[in-house]
């Protein structure tokens, strides 16, 4: 492929003049990078600089850029069928929603949206509607965790725990429910990890006795918070979540929508626990983002309930895009190449190497903590190590920048969590080679010393 070696200006400017960029400010001073071409782990600019993608996109590109395998499916399903509305069916579609059963263990159905947002809206609505016709109505409410991230729109964003990202869209919808996460780190001193695990999942508990638990539809959370700052619970936490659930008759909606498909070292991020979600909502790397599709399992014995026979008694849902037959195709092959390529266990051996050799920037006067699960790390920055302080915006976004000048892109939590702006998020493709591996590492051990 060739390489433009001149920066294109002229293609900036008309950036700057007619594309609004997602959650960024961008002037003439801080300017978009406009990506060329991506192989294997990494993405090159229009200038010809190459940067390995700690982030893989927005969590996403799993099995890395440049597959030609994905571009030929794409290309031969566009030629044979390029679409079908999901009221009818088609191949792919059927494939794909055996395939995902067959890594779930079976016992669902699979509803087709086009992003995470929409398939956690479906997951709402099936779940109010199930309710309903399971003679339980008032059962409206969804609760959710401070921190947590679950779309953008109305009612994903009204589950999202991040008042930054909400505030000026209110009203939101009715009826969405925040408790807090358990995050390990910043637990009362003296109290165990366990101890800490079960006494939140018992606060989610009073949270539902509090209001009513006749009203609570459903809870719905990521297996680890991601975007909020990589919060992993003790499995304590989500066997307890699952028993509460039963218990007071509440849906489980686990989101797996940045967890699925091999990011935390196994294909789902829930089955390191003993869960069996109600609802699963996936995307991202469902497709490794190389078409936009995204899926809402739902259980078959909450399907049941939309097949009675009654009148109305189905699912008022459609999209149009849903279920696109090369999005579908290219799902398939994604998972076949993660597969074959052993990615999940791939995943999880490079996170546990990133971590071991990371360890020693727990030493760093600003390194509160680091944890991880699978290839999905967050470095947690502070001020001070004994107040645990978080690390001022500035300081978090130095280390953020000195890693993109040395040719790594690395995130951060956003703007996103009143108060704790200062974690680090590192979430590579799961096809990195180990000499992405080592650079990763060499980059990252560089930056911090030079910001010590
Ligand atoms: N759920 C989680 C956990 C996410 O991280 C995201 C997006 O980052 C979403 C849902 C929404 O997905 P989308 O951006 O595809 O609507």
């Amino acid at each position: 492929m060739e390489t433009v070696k001149q920066p294109t200006q002229s293609l900036v400017e008309k950036d700057l003049q007619n594309v609004w960029h997602h959650i960024s400010a961008y002037n003439e001073k801080s300017q978009p990078m406009i990506v060329d071409r991506g192989e294997g782990a990494w993405i090159i600019d229009h200038n010809g600089n190459k940067y390995l993608d700690g982030m893989s996109g927005l969590w996403a590109v799993n099995v890395g850029y440049g597959r030609e395998e994905l571009a030929q499916v794409a290309y031969d399903q566009m030629k044979k069928l390029a679409y079908v509305p999901m009221t009818q069916s088609h191949e792919p579609a059927i494939e794909l929603a055996a395939k995902l059963n067959d890594m779930l263990g079976g016992d669902y159905m699979f509803f087709y949206s086009n992003s995470g947002s929409d398939a956690n809206e479906v997951a709402f609505k099936i779940a109010r509607q199930y309710h309903q016709q399971n003679g339980e109505g008032a059962r409206f409410k969804f609760i959710s965790r401070y921190r947590a991230y679950h779309g953008s729109s109305m009612g994903a964003l009204s589950a999202t725990g991040q008042a930054i990202r909400k505030y000026k869209y209110e009203p939101l919808s009715h009826g969405f429910l925040h408790v807090a996460p358990p995050d390990n780190y910043r637990r009362p001193k003296g109290q165990s990890i366990k101890e800490y695990n079960l006494q939140r999942a018992q606060e989610l508990e009073d949270k539902i006795i509090w209001e009513q638990k006749e009203t609570i539809a459903g809870i719905i959370m990521e297996p680890l918070i991601t975007g909020g700052g990589i919060l992993i619970p003790h499995p304590v936490y989500l066997e307890k979540v699952q028993e509460i659930c039963n218990k007071h008759g509440v849906l489980l909606i686990i989101d797996e929508v940045i967890c699925g498909f091999g990011r935390t070292g196994k294909a789902f991020g829930h089955q390191h626990f003993n869960l069996k979600p109600d609802i699963i909502t996936m995307a991202k790397g469902l497709t490794s983002a190389y078409l936009p599709l995204s899926v809402t399992a739902v259980r078959k014995e909450i399907y049941e309930k939309f097949n009675t026979g009654e009148e109305n008694s189905h699912l008022r849902h459609l999209n149009t895009f849903g279920g696109n037959p090369a999005a579908c195709a290219v799902a398939l092959k994604n998972i076949e190449i993660m597969e074959r390529e052993n990615l999940f266990e791939r995943s999880a051996e490079l996170g546990d190497r990133l971590q071991k050799e990371l360890k020693e920037l727990s030493n760093h006067p600003y390194v509160g903590d680091i944890r991880g699960l699978g290839f999905l790390l967050g470095i947690e920055m502070v001020e001070d190590k004994i107040t645990m302080e978080p690390a001022s915006n500035e300081r978090v976004l130095k280390i953020v920048s000195d890693c993109k000048g040395n040719g790594l892109i690395i995130g951060k939590n956003g703007d996103t969590v009143a108060g704790y702006n200062n974690i680090l998020t590192i979430s590579p493709p799961l096809s990195c080679t180990d000499e992405d591996l080592e650079f990763m590492i060499a980059v990252l051990k560089k930056v911090f010393k030079e910001n010590e």
